[in-house]
């Protein structure tokens, strides 16, 4: 797979791309890994997250714009996939504190199977 010299070894997200934490994947290809959240808010709760490690949002950069795109293509994909284009879901990406970011590798929760409270916060 290309960008396994991005992985960091402390990283639990980049565990679950090298195979050395289990988890259960629903898609990957070159760029990105999906995988079902292991405390679902939602009837479905997936995360999708890029192959290479991110800390966050804000490590990504201008040359990172295709693979920040491929990521929300991809949630469509999983979305049909799945069975929930048409009944809805949301993205979520958490960045920083005051977001409530856990986990220091960039990703995406795909939530839905359920109607979603807003406003958000
Ligand atoms: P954050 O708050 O950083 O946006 O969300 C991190 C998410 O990662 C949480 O929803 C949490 O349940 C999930 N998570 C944390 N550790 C693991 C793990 O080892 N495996 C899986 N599948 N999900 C995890
Ligand atoms: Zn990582």
């Amino acid at each position: 797979m290309s960008n396994t010299g991005n992985l960091e070894s402390t990283c639990i997200f980049c565990k679950i791309i090298n195979g050395e934490s289990p988890s259960r994947i629903v898609y990957r290809d070159d760029l990105v890994t999906a995988f079902h959240d292991i405390h679902p808010v939602a009837p479905l709760h997936i995360l999708i997250i890029p192959n290479k490690h991110f800390h966050s949002l804000n490590l990504a950069n201008i040359e990172d714009e295709p693979l920040l795109g491929h990521l929300l293509t991809v949630a469509h994909q999983i979305a049909i996939r799945v069975g929930v284009e048409q009944s809805g879901y949301r993205l979520i990406l958490n960045t920083g504190p005051d977001a409530g970011q856990a986990v220091f590798h960039l990703h995406f929760h795909l939530i839905g199977g359920r109607r979603m409270r807003f406003p958000m916060g």
